[in-house]
């Protein structure tokens, strides 16, 4: 993934849309999804804005096991019939590798979470796949070990992936994890993979997504990614930090006018 084997950045063609060329991206959608339902109206709601790309979990690595884990095949099922519905390319995470095969049937990208970019079984799994990848920093990861994680997937044939930069674990208790700004120039400059910010796992806070979106924008980063909800309060899991869709909205028009986001 280093600079030195290509110069030129890679694009990423997800079905039609990009990442990693002139349009920057905004990778919106629910924590996890719950429920047909739930999904429709975050995907109508991010239609409207113009997005290109839904996120939404259906295998969900909780802190405890007592909390809600996912739909599992059927969340993917939900995801795939809101994409096609409305013409968007679904991101989702999977956990096990015996379960890659059939997340490719329905997912135009399979996400590896901060929680498993050691699981190098996995790794290995979605490397010989040919859906592209979302890759997430490990939660206390360092840049080497980050992007080590990408050869394994890229050495095994899969070239397709995007680095995601989503906060590290630091003494720090007002955000949730660390937004590590610096990672997104040293990848950048490193590497030739696209790289996104998950402003919304970075910073735990709703009140600082739109000043990190443009910071992450604003140092280089192919796009961002955040939580959408249509109910956030009454949400299944990370119910204090995904925004509703009029939040989403005043979010995205403030980063269009910024200038950072066509
Ligand atoms: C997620 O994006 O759904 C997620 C669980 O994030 P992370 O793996 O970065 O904690
Ligand atoms: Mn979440």
């Amino acid at each position: 993934v280093s600079r030195k084997k290509k110069e030129a950045d890679t694009v990423l063609d997800i079905s039609g849309a990009t990442v990693g060329g002139a349009r920057k991206q905004v990778i919106a959608g629910p924590c996890a999804v719950e429920s047909e339902k739930q999904v429709f109206t975050v995907a109508k709601a991010l239609k409207e804005q113009g997005i290109d790309l839904m996120r939404g979990g259906a295998y969900k690595p909780r802190t405890s096991p007592y909390d809600f884990q996912g739909l599992g095949e059927e969340g993917l099922k939900i995801l795939r019939k809101a994409g096609d519905t409305f013409g968007l390319k679904v991101i989702s995470e999977i956990v096990s590798p015996t379960d890659v095969e059939m997340a490719e049937r329905y997912l135009d990208v399979i996400q590896i979470g901060a929680r498993n970019m050691q699981n190098f079984e996995l790794l290995k799994e979605v490397g010989s796949a040919k859906t592209p990848v979302l890759l997430k920093r490990g939660l206390s990861a360092t840049m080497e070990e980050f992007l080590f994680a990408a050869e394994y997937i890229v050495s095994r044939g899969n070239h397709q992936v995007i680095l995601c930069e989503r906060g590290i674990r630091t003494y720090e208790k007002w955000t949730r994890n660390t937004l590590d700004i610096s990672a997104v120039p040293i990848l950048k400059n490193e590497s030739h993979l696209p790289v996104v910010v998950d402003v919304t796992h970075s910073t735990g806070r709703r009140d600082i997504l739109l000043p990190c979106a443009k910071a992450a924008l604003a140092a280089g980063a192919d796009g961002v990614m955040l939580e959408v909800h249509p109910n956030p309060s009454v949400a299944l899991s990370d119910a204090k930090q995904q925004i509703d869709v009029s939040r989403f909205e005043t979010f995205m028009k403030e980063l269009r006018s910024s200038g950072l986001l066509e």
